[in-house]
């Protein structure tokens, strides 16, 4: 089939190349001219495992293309997927003018169209409150009296194995209104779901909501943890030992039930933020989201708060190491990171931070401007500091020399906002040692 793609973000990017791998004719449009220039020249713009050499295959077949020239990128595709972003609105709703932006475009390219073309299937891709792919289908109309139409289909790829969700998904949820566009979809989708995994075709409002209640649902597993990990350490109890014997119930499973710095990224905590904007548009009270926000931000207080407490509240001129910056491991990605709340506090307060990051160091460029420094190894960040905060869980950091990194440090002094580490070693090494939900360890 020929597709457009709209937006070459990490969406964007992975699904254009994911589809044109099973054979497709995909042109991915932004609105980016450098993202565009670098993709042409062969450049990935984000980090992605896998995803350079797929482009790069991909594009020598043919099958894929980029560009910012809407009128042919539009003209192009009998399937258009909408992939720009919904970032938060100053209120915490969904800023959807990308989304609408896109919907004026493809109205005036629809309008274009012969009267005998086959009629266009335009995909919203981006998570969006329900009831957007009914704003976006006005959007086009207002534009053009031909016919079209209208998809809802929500992406469940997670950045860092993102290549792999997409050719692996557990399920592909397609919302539809009329049986002729969920049997296109169905047809594009076929060769991913060979493995047994289900299409599940429902109406459009359906599947908007499929998205927001699965990401929220795994924001709330994550700070329900991290309220027990708090409950934890006031009461002397341990969460490693606590996750074991809850986890190993059947009903209650081991996944996204690790305390830590709480979610970040690019989409949990806008669409925790959207879901309540919902509620509060329909007046239905979102008492638990809230409450799943207010734990999260909470959670990076506390962390921060214990900082503090050790340096007594001088953190002036202290000398901290931070290893790990994106929000989580194998990305770049550093919305929403927790790394950049600690950074900016102990900036704030006067300290100086040198930062090791396998890959998110020009992302965290954008964001600090040259107030931290970088180094290209973890324990070069650590000379001379008077401690390393570990905000990443990168695989890198899970089994660290501790002789080479004490003997670097100037105290040896480890903030670990991932319990990578174990309390009674990092002692016996003579660190001492602050976690989430178990005590601290202190020499
Ligand atoms: P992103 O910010 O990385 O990329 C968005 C891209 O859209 C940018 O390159 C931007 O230049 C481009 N764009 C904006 N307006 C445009 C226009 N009018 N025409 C063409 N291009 C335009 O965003 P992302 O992380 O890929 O997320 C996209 C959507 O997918 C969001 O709604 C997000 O919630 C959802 N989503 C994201 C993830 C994820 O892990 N990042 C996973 C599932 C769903």
């Amino acid at each position: 089939m020929r597709l457009t793609i709209v937006g070459t973000g990490y969406v964007g990017l992975v699904t254009g190349t994911c589809l044109a791998n099973t054979g497709n004719d995909v042109i991915c449009l932004d609105i980016d001219q450098t993202k565009i220039d670098q993709l042409n020249q062969g450049k990935i713009p984000i980090y992605e495992p896998g995803l350079e050499e797929m482009i790069e295959r991909n594009v020598r077949a043919g099958r894929l293309k980029f560009s910012t020239d809407r009128a042919s990128a539009y003209a192009h595709g009998q399937i258009v997927f909408i992939c720009v972003g919904t970032p938060s609105d100053d209120q915490g709703k969904a800023d959807l003018s990308a989304v609408m932006a896109v919907g004026r475009d493809v109205g005036e390219a629809i309008d274009r169209l012969n009267d005998d073309d086959e009629p266009k299937v335009i995909v919203v891709k981006s998570t969006v409150p329900v009831g957007t792919n009914k704003k976006v289908r006005a959007e086009i109309a207002g534009k053009t009296g031909k016919s079209f139409h209208m998809a809802s289909n929500p992406e469940f790829l997670k950045e860092g194995a993102a290549i792999n969700d997409f050719n692996k998904p557990d399920r592909v949820v397609i919302g539809v209104a009329d049986p002729s566009a969920g049997h296109r979809m169905r047809q594009l989708y076929e060769p991913f779901v060979r493995q047994g995994n289900p299409i599940m075709v429902m109406d459009i409002p359906s599947a908007e909501m499929v998205k927001y209640a699965a990401n929220t649902m795994l924001a709330t597993k994550i700070s329900f943890i991290n309220e027990i990990a708090a409950l934890c350490e006031s009461f002397g109890a341990d969460v490693d030992e606590v996750r074991r014997g809850m986890c190993s119930d059947s009903r209650i499973g081991n996944k996204f039930l690790y305390p830590g710095l709480g979610y970040g990224g690019s989409c949990f905590p806008k669409d925790v933020l959207a879901c309540i904007g919902m509620g509060d548009e329909s007046g239905t009270e979102t008492k638990l989201l809230k409450s799943v926000d207010q734990v999260n931000q909470q959670q990076r207080k506390r962390f921060i708060a214990k900082i503090d407490n050790h340096f007594g509240g001088e953190l002036t001129g202290q000398k901290i190491a931070i290893w790990g910056l994106a929000f989580k491991p194998e990305t770049d990605d550093m919305r929403e990171a927790p790394s950049v709340t600690i950074i900016e506090h102990l900036l704030e307060h006067g300290a100086k931070v040198t930062a090791y990051d396998p890959v998110a160091e020009a992302s965290a460029q954008a964001i600090f401007d040259g107030r931290i420094g970088y180094t290209p190894d973890p324990y070069s960040a650590c000379e001379d500091a008077a401690a390393l905060v570990v905000c990443t869980d990168w695989d890198e950091f899970k089994n660290p020399d501790l002789y080479g990194l004490k003997s670097r440090m100037n105290q040896p002094v480890v903030f670990d906002g991932r319990n990578l580490y174990k309390p009674n070693v990092m002692k016996s090494k003579g660190f001492t040692y602050y976690s989430v939900g178990r005590a601290p360890a202190i020499p």
